[in-house]
């Protein structure tokens, strides 16, 4: 009976642990934006003066120890005992949005050099002269020991928006005049932190405004490969507190682009959840039915009855099995048209034991 399965050397379209195993790789949608909008509407009030944090004199970027400074910095989320979390505005896909949130895909959409504001939530407070550090990194592994940069072209031009940032950054704090640019000096690595300000009163909140410099096709620059932000909330030490991720995609359409991404990403999810769903009740699949067919085939018997008033009897018990099992096959196989052609009666009880097995894999 397990012959005919082990001869197809066909696996089954997904089994249950399969499932789950995928299901656990997509990544971690983050909580839904709820405090969002009251507190974008203070962006004119972001406080000048802050008095928990002074950016040392001398030379920035050696005078804080970075934690990014291995050569490959990690993109684990990791929340930390200040349970740091990321939201962002539900802005939507319209065609004018210059920035915009998939929480499917954790990713962000946005304009070049448009406002991206980011909103910082902790659960605890974090010691005083704590920073947020943003840093960006290539996603794919063959690009990550590259350093993001801005492309040559945008970073010869001038722009009117233009403040005392580094050139060649690509991420931008928009609004802070605490906003420091580092440069890792043994990886070269870009950084922009300012210090961390705990949520106005009424707010949940904190917010930074940042920007991307250059479009992620820009060639000699990110060159269509595609980043990850991170953000980290350190110690004015360096220490590490917590992390997060998300993509980042900067395009002229943020809204179309979110839209088509999430449907190739909604397809291929639901894809695998029909699968899911076909596996226990709907064994008729073009991958199995012929080995059932020929498993069918060899199960038939031939029973020699004396006298015709016994053979009518038991024929009629046979038909009315028979028809039995026609109506449960279907009631199956409604959908399976083409299936149910081919089907005939006795196999009812192959598709079932078929099903068990396919179940215990
Ligand atoms: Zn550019």
């Amino acid at each position: 009976m397990m012959e005919p399965m082990s001869d197809t050397g066909m696996e089954p379209p997904m089994s249950q642990e399969t499932f789950e195993e995928l299901w656990g790789l997509l990544p971690d949608p983050l909580q839904d934006a709820t405090c969002a909008q009251d507190n974008i509407a203070d962006f004119g009030e972001y406080p000048i003066v802050n008095t928990m944090y002074a950016p040392q004199e001398e030379g920035v970027s050696s005078s804080v120890v970075s934690v990014t400074s291995s050569a490959v910095p990690s993109t684990d989320d990791y929340p930390g005992e200040y349970g740091l979390q990321l939201e962002f505005q539900q802005n939507g896909t319209a065609k004018s949005v210059t920035c915009t949130y998939s929480k499917d895909l954790n990713k962000l959409f946005c304009q070049s050099a448009k406002t991206c504001p980011v909103l910082i939530r902790v659960q605890n407070l974090p010691p005083c002269g704590a920073m947020l550090r943003a840093t960006a990194v290539y996603k794919k592994s063959e690009h990550v020991a590259e350093v993001v940069k801005r492309c040559p072209h945008h970073e010869r031009s001038l722009e009117s928006g233009d403040d005392n940032a580094p050139r060649s950054h690509l991420i931008r704090v928009e609004g802070n005049i605490q906003a420091i640019y580092a440069e890792d000096m043994n990886t070269g690595r870009h950084s922009v932190y300012v210090p961390y300000e705990g949520p106005q009163v009424g707010a949940q909140c904190t917010t930074v405004l940042y920007n991307y410099m250059c479009n992620s096709s820009c060639m000699g620059g990110m060159n269509r490969r595609p980043i990850l932000t991170i953000i980290t909330l350190e110690t004015r030490e360096g220490l590490l507190l917590g992390r997060r991720c998300f993509e980042v995609r900067v395009c002229a359409c943020p809204g179309r682009d979110r839209r088509t991404e999430e449907e190739n990403y909604l397809k291929k999810k639901g894809l695998k959840t029909n699968l899911k769903r076909a596996l226990p009740n709907l064994p008729v699949t073009d991958a199995v039915l012929p080995k059932k067919h020929v498993v069918a085939e060899e199960e038939r018997f031939t029973l020699q009855i004396k006298g015709r008033e016994r053979y009518e009897m038991l024929k009629k018990i046979n038909d009315a099995l028979e028809l039995q099992e026609r109506t449960e096959q279907q009631k199956i196989t409604i959908k399976c048209r083409k299936d149910r052609e081919e089907l005939k009666p006795k196999k009812g009880k192959k598709l079932l034991v078929k099903e068990e097995l396919g179940e215990s894999e």
